[in-house]
């Protein structure tokens, strides 16, 4: 069933240009909403230059006149006079409004000034008044080869081809809150005419992800109470000890808690469930490494799975070592193995003879069949959402499941989006490390800041570089384009510089970011790509632009990349904006502390901010912005099941019990 290619336009090369943006079916159409919006404001007439974007309001001055070309191209003209000054415009093929620019009218121009021909090649005309000062502008995530105007087509088609579209809200809930109709919604979330009728329409869909979210948590939770009929494991303390005893460092007390609770659990007859929290570079991966010990001693499969290609590779390579002394066999699989391996991978792993695969979540999809699965440990787990948290249980027989993340949250909002887990927290840093020092400076401090660049490299230490955009935008926001060149000039002549952003194929994304692994690289200039997970020792700065566009948890993921050895590391926030925020940054590198900030923070967000991605695989919802709406929202979820409505809710039953393959 392959609906897109019911919508008119989109044939085998658009399809891959969506699927690039995650869009495979009518549904992900609709919901594929504007990242952010513009708020367009009324231009400041005599302060324009040659071809910048204009929205102006004046009456039409002249009886338009249309010249149409070959085909079905026209292009009309006529005088506006504005309170500044008689202008010209031109808007193409709208030749149909002719009929509405009667003399006097009164209208708001919006289109691309040329200054030299005093005229404005117009995108838009509008009629009705638009409020003092703005009109909004969608803007969406998009592709190369992919306009926003194709893709807005597109997902109107998508609108109109889909005559039923579920509202998953309750009518008792919707009513309670006066909520708008699920359709008109979607509506006004890809063409937003007033600022009001957008928060309402973002209400409602936030409302109705969060409450099917905490919908199925709550069934997740409920079914875990069934779930005590896994398989005890036995636990070998003394092959145990003797291994950590081998271990290159001694690990630190909250490492052996958790080991212990781990430990509790797969002794007992009841399936791991459990979430172990704990801020980059707290030592997780050896926790998991010793749950994958005693599946192992107890002829149990694992896999570990991981968000990118990238740290697959070096969780392997860090798995290895540790394993070094001991006859397990572990492999790595990911896209870039080799067919004829990845057949022998998967031959090996249905016969038993691979006790632990290491690769990103593709591992654990349909094709591939274990012998005998016992543990599944995901890293990132954030960055998957509620449905693959069910699904992996259903995986093994009764496999133990144990989620690893470094983006700690505190205890009480754990509790709610986590509910159907166990947390384990682990707040202690491996000893020898030494606190990163956080430095805030002025972008007119420059000078100090690339002194500083230079005194780690001359140490042979390795730089990392964010900005928060790729390109020169609309914005003056720094760029990896342009700083890249900058660094060129700088420290090009005895330094290696690399370039990293999300837009790279990610084939050229791996090579590159293995050449900083390896150390062929010496500034890696980037945008947030490089957050999750990656593990280069020799790196010591971590230099980030414009900091003030990111959350402070995102800097706290960031600033975690450097420090991960007995090396002094630095972080350096350029900003000068939202400095109060930032400065919390220099004083603390506790992640539950940062992030009870964040949290506290919250929903200072505005309406038209930028939504951050990754988390939990939301489409609308934030998280940390939504927090009250996501607190409602369990409430209700709570109502709903303990008056066992689900019954009377098939649709929602069925999306909530569907989404989930639990014997
Ligand atoms: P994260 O929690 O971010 O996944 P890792 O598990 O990757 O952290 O650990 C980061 C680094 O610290 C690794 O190189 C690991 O070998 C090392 N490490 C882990 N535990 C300790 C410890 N107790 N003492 C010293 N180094 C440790
Ligand atoms: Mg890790």
């Amino acid at each position: 069933m392959d609906y897109l290619n019911l919508i008119k336009g989109i044939g085998p090369k658009t399809k891959t240009y969506l699927e690039k943006l995650g869009i495979y079916n009518v549904n992900d159409l609709i919901t594929h909403y504007p990242f952010r919006y513009e708020v367009l404001k009324r231009s400041d007439f005599f302060n324009l230059n040659q071809g910048d974007k204009i929205i102006i309001d004046g009456l039409v001055d002249s009886v338009p006149s249309i010249f149409r070309f070959k085909g079905k191209m026209n292009k009309m003209s006529f005088r506006l006079r504005t309170k500044e000054a008689i202008i010209n415009v031109i808007i193409f093929n709208r030749a149909f409004l002719k009929n509405h620019l009667t003399i006097n009218k009164e209208i708001t121009v919006i289109g691309k000034w040329d200054l030299l021909k005093n005229t404005v090649v117009a995108s838009d005309i509008i009629f009705e008044g638009i409020g003092d000062s703005v009109k909004i502008e969608s803007v969406y995530h998009t592709t190369s080869g992919l306009s926003k105007k194709q893709l807005l087509r597109f997902i109107d088609d998508a609108l109109k081809l889909n005559p039923k579209i579920i509202d998953y809200i309750p009518a008792p809930i919707a009513l309670k809150y006066n909520f708008i109709e699920k359709r008109e919604a979607l509506n006004i979330i890809h063409h937003p005419t007033k600022a009001e009728d957008v928060k309402k329409a973002m209400l409602r869909l936030k409302y109705e992800e969060l409450f099917m979210f905490m919908l199925k948590v709550k069934f997740l939770k409920s079914k875990k109470k069934n779930l005590n009929q896994g398989y005890s494991k036995e636990i070998d303390m003394e092959k145990i000890n003797s291994f950590i005893e081998n271990l290159p460092f001694k690990l630190t007390q909250d490492q052996l808690t958790a080991i212990d609770e781990i430990i509790e659990d797969l002794s007992s007859k009841k399936v791991m469930n459990r979430l172990l929290q704990g801020d980059v570079g707290s030592g997780k991966t050896v926790v998991a490494v010793i749950a994958m010990y005693i599946m192992y001693l107890n002829h149990y499969q694992s896999a570990l799975m991981v968000p990118t290609e990238i740290l697959a590779k070096q969780h392997y390579a860090n798995i290895k070592k540790l394993f070094k002394d001991i006859d397990i066999n572990v492999e790595l699989l990911i896209s870039a193995t080799p067919k004829k391996e990845k057949e022998k991978i998967y031959e090996e792993l249905e016969q038993g003879r691979i006790d632990l695969i290491v690769g990103t979540h593709a591992i654990i999809q349909d094709n591939v069949s274990f012998s005998n699965l016992g543990l599944v440990v995901t890293d990132e787990q954030h960055r998957f959402g509620v449905n693959q948290r069910g699904n992996l249980r259903s995986k093994g027989k009764q496999a133990d499941i144990l989620y690893m993340s470094a983006t700690p949250i505190p205890r009480t909002y754990a509790l709610t989006i986590y509910g159907d887990m166990d947390i384990t927290n682990i707040k202690t840093m491996p000893m020898n490390r030494k606190e990163i020092i956080t430095y805030l400076k002025h972008p007119n401090e420059i000078k100090d800041v690339l002194t500083m660049i230079k005194s780690e490299l001359d140490m042979h230490h390795q730089i990392y570089v964010v900005a928060p955009l790729i390109e020169e935008g609309e914005s003056d926001l720094e760029n990896v384009n342009k700083l890249t060149r900058q660094f060129e000039l700088a420290f090009g002549k005895k330094y290696k510089i690399g370039m990293l952003h999300g837009k790279m194929p990610s084939v050229e994304k791996t090579k590159i970011m293995n050449e900083y692994a390896s150390g062929n690289i010496d500034i890696l200039i980037s945008t947030t790509v490089i957050e999750v997970g990656v593990d280069v020792k020799n790196a010591t700065m971590m230099v980030i632009f414009d900091a003030q566009k990111f959350g402070l948890s995102t800097l706290h993921q960031l600033r975690g990349r450097v420090g991960r050895s007995d090396l002094q590391s630095y972080c350096i926030l350029i900003s000068d904006k939202d400095t109060a925020r930032l400065k919390i940054m220099t004083e603390t590198t506790d992640g539950f502390e940062i992030s009870e900030e964040d949290f506290k923070l919250r929903g200072q967000g505005d309406l038209f901010g930028v939504r951050q991605s990754g988390d939990m695989t939301f489409k609308i919802a934030d998280l940390k912005k939504d927090y009250k709406i996501l607190m409602q929202a369990k409430k209700d979820a709570e109502t709903f099941m303990e008056h066992n409505m689900m019954d009377d809710f098939p649709e929602i039953k069925k999306e909530v019990e569907g989404s989930f393959d639990l014997d």
